[in-house]
Formats: structure tokens, C-alpha cells, sequence
């Protein structure tokens, strides 16, 4: 039987907190029927905004843009899946060192 997975990471953080794979939005998960309304599946927005590195400001600022200005239907979607999975990336306009910190007060608020 194999060992369980680790609960926490190296650094401490929970494995719930960890980054996940880099999932690209739009077109590649079109698997999720919610993403095909996407703001992030327009055409001319670029799925590698959404993964690029956090401090590529440029790139987080146009993500960033695409779901607050360009009236993204799916929102609510995209945060529940964000917060379920924790994945790489801007989801909901929120980073994952973002999302990962405000997961971590929520959880420590419910402490
Ligand atoms: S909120 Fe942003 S990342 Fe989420 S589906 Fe909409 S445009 Fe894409």
C-alpha cells in the first residue's frame, strides 16, 4: 500500500494550499461547459495571461482586466472551481498567491 500524500509541504503549507498544475483557460478546458462562456475563451484574449508568472505584471494586469471589465458571466464558476482546486494561475481576477492567502485566513477564521 502506498504512503499517504503529505499534508503539508516543505515549506508547511497545507497540501490544499499548494500550487496545482497550470491549467489553461478558454478553448484548452473546454471540457468545463461553463468555460465556453468564459470571458477568457473570447477571441483575442490570450490564455497565457491567465498562467503567466505572478510577477509579470503586464500579463496578471490584462487577466486581471478580462475578468473584471470584460463582464465575464461565469464568475461565480470560475471562483468555486479556483477555490476547490487551487490551480496555477489568475482565476477570478485573483492570483494564486492571492487566492492561497485568502483561503488561508478563511480557514483560520473557521479554526
Ligand atoms: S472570471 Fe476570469 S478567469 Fe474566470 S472564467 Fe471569467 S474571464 Fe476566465
Amino acid at each position: 500500500m502506498p504512503p499517504p500524500p503529505p499534508t503539508t509541504s516543505a515549506a508547511g503549507e497545507p497540501a490544499e494550499f499548494r500550487p496545482g498544475p497550470a491549467v489553461p483557460l478558454g478553448p484548452a478546458r473546454a471540457e468545463r461547459d461553463w468555460l465556453a462562456r468564459a470571458g477568457c475563451a473570447r477571441p483575442g484574449v490570450d490564455p497565457a495571461w491567465f498562467t503567466a508568472e505572478e510577477d509579470d505584471h503586464a500579463a496578471v494586469a490584462l487577466a486581471r482586466a478580462v475578468c473584471r471589465g470584460g463582464g465575464c458571466p461565469v464568475r461565480l464558476w470560475c471562483r468555486l472551481y479556483a477555490e476547490e482546486t487551487n490551480p496555477w494561475g489568475v482565476y477570478d481576477a485573483e492570483t494564486h498567491t492571492e487566492r492561497t492567502r485568502r483561503l488561508r485566513r478563511r480557514r483560520e477564521w473557521v479554526a
